[in-house]
């Protein structure tokens, strides 16, 4: 695609990645238990995938996999036996990893184990506790402040056992056994944004590129965040060793200005290729160096593993009102948001797919491109011009050190162009490749 904007039926699939959120909006995910089986069901039915059970109290690094929770109700009731919070209503409502409880407590009692975001009253906060037992109920601050000085009955239906730790893989083999790794979480309940945006558009990125011939192998990981990669890492170090590029797809549905972390490397293809991409998409975007806070890059970046994995959001998390709030919801997320996303993904993926290095095989002077029908070979009127620059940019650039990225970069020109310069260059036998992108 390159400098073209338009992707045929972005709109189609911004719907169909759309439909994919609202399908797993209801699901009460945790970072083990159903909730992430049933999500890997569905994103099952749109890619194949692999889904891997690693048992409770399984060793990973410095972690251990927690016991696996699942909840089927909670509430709390007054005295009159009215639910003044229903989990049924919202899974937000119940601290995620909330240990089971049944018993009558006072209002101050219940206060201790109540969390409320008062600078939005209306909105239900989403807490956590998976590694320190304990159990406790979310609400709005609105609801809150009306509850009367009397007693509750609080429930919590849940468990918490030895189980499992689930996860789910789709690898697409390429020519390469090098890497790709594109790695989503699945651990929040209903969040649109945080975790259910980056779940669909990495779900059809992986469909789509599922139908092409690929130089790179890609490996698609949908695990719960922090233990997810944890684990997967412990397990897999062989594979991780083949990473050439990744990335971590999160919060990628709101209205926000595209955000590209770096990797801790810093410069890494990825890292280019993702800059590029950004500053040629003639959107809205910022880049942010690497810093050891955020999502699984944290451990794809840490020191022993030093992968070349950066981050693509929108709004980055935690800088939105909405981020782990009930107001992360279906109306944050906009079908036309996800298709943005994944043409900005999708690019960088052309991008390392064909970022060959070549050598000009008349490097004395300039070949008489006009001869050879060259300059009006390839591209429309508009852009005519920016491809004979392209041509010339080639022809001086390739001397088998410098690929086609390194061109882009230093002429300014978008990659799409340089590399369709570089296709035609090639098929006048003006290139040849010398580290190879495309063995077809
Ligand atoms: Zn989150």
């Amino acid at each position: 695609m390159g400098d073209d904007h338009a992707v045929p039926g972005a709109s189609e699939l911004g719907q169909e990645m759309y439909q994919l959120v609202t399908e797993l909006y209801p699901i009460c995910r945790s970072i083990t238990g159903d909730g992430v089986r049933r999500t890997l069901e569905l994103v099952g039915r749109h890619v194949p995938l692999e889904t891997f059970e690693v048992p409770s109290g399984t060793q990973v690094f410095d972690w251990t996999v927690p016991k696996e929770w699942n909840i089927a109700d909670a509430w709390v009731k007054d005295p009159r036996g009215e639910r003044v919070i229903d989990f049924g209503e919202s899974n937000l409502h119940v601290v995620s990893y909330s240990t089971p409880v049944r018993m009558t407590v006072s209002l101050a009692e219940l206060g201790e184990h109540l969390f409320t975001l008062p600078e939005h009253p209306e909105w239900i906060p989403y807490r956590t506790s998976y590694y320190r037992e304990d159990w406790g109920f979310c609400m709005s601050e609105d609801r809150r402040s009306r509850l009367k000085d009397e007693d509750y009955e609080v429930c919590i239906d849940a468990s918490l056992e030895a189980g499992h730790l689930t996860y789910a893989e789709c690898f697409l083999p390429g020519r390469s056994e090098e890497e790709f790794l594109v790695s989503c979480h699945v651990c929040h309940p209903s969040l649109a944004n945080d975790n259910l945006s980056g779940i669909a558009v990495a779900s059809f990125l992986a469909r789509h590129l599922s139908r092409l011939d690929l130089r790179y192998s890609y490996r698609f990981l949908f695990i719960p965040g922090t233990i997810g990669s944890i684990t997967w890492l412990a397990h897999n170090e062989t594979a991780a060793a083949r990473t050439a590029h990744g990335l971590v797809v999160a919060g990628v549905g709101d209205p926000g200005p595209f955000t590209y972390k770096r990797s801790r490397q810093g410069s890494a293809e990825v890292d280019r290729a993702m800059c590029h991409v950004l500053e040629h998409s003639g959107s809205p975007h910022q880049v942010a160096d690497f810093s050891p806070y955020g999502y699984d890059e944290r451990q794809f970046c840490s020191p022993g593993f030093d992968l070349p994995v950066g981050r693509f959001s929108r709004s980055p998390h935690g800088e939105y009102p909405e981020y782990h709030t009930s107001d992360d919801d279906l109306d944050l997320v906009r079908p036309e948001h996800l298709a943005e996303s994944f043409i900005q993904l999708l690019a960088a993926v052309e991008l390392v797919e064909h970022n060959g290095t070549y050598a000009n095989t008349n490097p004395k002077c300039e070949p008489q491109l006009g001869r050879r029908g060259l300059y009006k070979a390839v591209g429309g009127q508009a852009d005519q011009e920016a491809m004979q620059l392209a041509l010339l940019w080639v022809l001086n650039q390739s001397d088998g050190s410098r690929s086609l990225l390194d061109i882009a970069e230093r002429s300014g020109l978008v990659f799409g162009t340089v590399r369709r310069a570089a296709d035609a260059l090639a098929e006048h036998g003006l290139l040849e490749e010398t580290s190879p992108a495309s063995q077809r």
